[in-house]
């Protein structure tokens, strides 16, 4: 039985990545740790549930990595997703620090597999979790609990006490063992983003809000994030900026994971609900453009589209949960999507005769496209044609948010006079905002959880014993 009584070192708000990375960090450095997470423990661990891999740099190829990576690379990958939109010094920092958590996490007992294949071509860059995101929790779970971190489950914390930047006490939404307020020398908030949170999202999306699914926990509404702005932390990202890819339109509103996601806008056509392109579907190697799909979706009336391709490429793609819609011909496949079958006839007609003749790759930037219509299909454009036609229908998947809380390189909170909190560090989604402005690249989530968490938690712990 936790000990609500005593005054805690560190008090870590959350149960994902960043709240374990943190809570593990500040352990190691002698503090003592309590851990609150809102949700109960079958749901613990937020969207890191759902993860499958990190992006890290390294000068040369690991077990599971087939080569090097460095840190001037995946500075320049972090410049172009963002067109610019980061903190230089923040992302260059994490950046150099990356190199170091990939073998910190195996420290801490979680496992790393080799890549997925597909269209994910992630095999130098990213290591996979052996188990995926659940068992990579499980190891970092069992760790801070060997190391004697306290943690409690269905501990939703509803109120921060904070004042001129000096963190005092939490407090509970429910009583448990009787108490509801915590004590403690250091906050470390890693708590996630308000994507669960549509109310927050329809401030700045409108009604178009209601038509967005959320891939990730619903526990992470924003509500910690909201009390720290609202007491004096610097704001730091565009709330309108997300990290969003197009889900399966079938998928449940919340918590649908990684499996309603569909890689194959590569092989085919997007259309809207005019059954009419938007966008240059072979703009760049997908782990570059996945996350901008969700925008893409959420931009066109509705909030509604389909991916269109034929049988030539079932195979070419990972599988998804839901199976693609199919038809004999573009007009029953239009009638079955409730679309216009002239206008889908024109569409598939207008782009298959634009088609050049090329060398298809979808490994590289091939030379397979389009000349004469708009959007260009500047990559991996081949004909539609050989029936059956298939379809996903899609709406914008929300995986987070990226308005967040200002840090420094020590993940303290940056207030808004911008002098450092006394006492309050941030790490994870909470505080994505600092390095992702906008766009994204496969990984980084959990890079800046890890990279940020660890931080949070020695600082915190150093912090908490001065
Ligand atoms: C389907 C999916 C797949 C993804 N795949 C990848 C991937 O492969 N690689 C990658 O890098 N990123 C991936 N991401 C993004 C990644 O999940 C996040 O960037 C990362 O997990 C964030 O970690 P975190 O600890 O900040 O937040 P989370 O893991 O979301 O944890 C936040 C925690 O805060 C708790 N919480 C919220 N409010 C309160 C409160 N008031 N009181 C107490 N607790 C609270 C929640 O219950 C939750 O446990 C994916 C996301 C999704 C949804």
């Amino acid at each position: 039985m936790v000990d609500f009584n005593r005054k805690f070192d560190v008090l870590v708000i959350g149960g994902g990545n960043a709240a374990l990375c943190a809570a593990i960090s500040a352990r190691r450095a002698g503090a003592s740790v309590l851990v609150l997470e809102g949700a109960p423990k079958f749901y613990r661990g937020g969207n890191t549930r759902h993860t499958r891999n990190m992006r890290c740099a390294h000068d040369a190829a690991t077990e599971i990595l087939t080569g090097p990576y460095t840190e001037e690379e995946f500075w320049q990958d972090l410049l172009l997703v963002t067109g610019g939109q980061t903190d230089e010094e923040l992302a260059r920092f994490m950046i150099h620090e990356s190199k170091d958590i990939l073998n910190w996490v195996v420290e801490q007992g979680v496992r790393w597999q080799p890549s997925l294949g597909g269209t994910l071509s992630l095999g130098r860059t990213n290591s996979f979790f052996l188990g995926g995101g659940r068992a990579m929790l499980n190891a970092l779970y069992l760790t801070a609990e060997k190391l004697g971190v306290e943690i409690v489950y269905d501990a939703e914390v509803t109120g921060l006490q904070i004042e001129d930047g000096m963190f005092l006490g939490a407090t509970l939404k429910q009583p448990i063992d009787g108490a509801s307020e915590i004590r403690a020398s250091a906050l470390v908030a890693a708590a996630g983003g308000f994507e669960a949170n549509i109310e927050w999202l329809k401030q700045y999306w409108g009604d178009a809000a209601d038509n967005f699914l959320i891939r990730g926990t619903p526990y992470n509404r924003g509500s910690i994030l909201k009390m720290l702005l609202d007491n004096g932390v610097q704001d730091i990202g565009d709330p309108t900026q997300c990290h969003a890819v197009a889900i399966d339109a079938r998928a449940p509103k919340f918590d649908g994971g990684i499996i309603t996601r569909h890689d194959s806008v590569v092989f085919g056509i997007v259309v809207n609900k005019h059954a009419e392109r938007f966008y240059d579907e072979g703009e760049d190697i997908w782990p570059k453009r996945y996350a901008i799909w969700g925008r893409l979706v959420a931009a066109q009336p509705d909030q509604i589209a389909y991916i269109i391709f034929d049988s030539s490429v079932v195979t070419s793609f990972m599988p998804t949960l839901f199976p693609p819609i199919g038809a004999p011909t573009v007009a029953e496949l239009a009638v079955k999507l409730e679309l216009d079958p002239a206008a889908l006839e024109k569409t598939l007609a207008e782009f298959n005769a634009a088609v050049q003749p090329g060398t298809f790759d979808h490994t590289i930037l091939d030379d397979c496209r389009t000349e004469g219509i708009t959007p260009a299909k500047t990559h991996w454009a081949r004909k539609i044609d050989a029936p059956p036609y298939l379809a996903y229908p899609v709406r914008p998947g929300i995986t987070f948010t990226y308005l967040g809380t200002r840090v420094n390189k020590q993940s303290r909170m940056v207030m808004k006079d911008g002098k450092p909190s006394a006492n309050m560090f941030a790490a994870g989604e909470i505080m994505a905002g600092n390095v992702l402005g906008k766009g994204y690249a496969a990984g980084i989530g959990m890079t800046i959880g890890s990279v940020f968490g660890r931080v949070a938690g020695r600082e915190a712990a150093k912090n908490a014993k001065n």
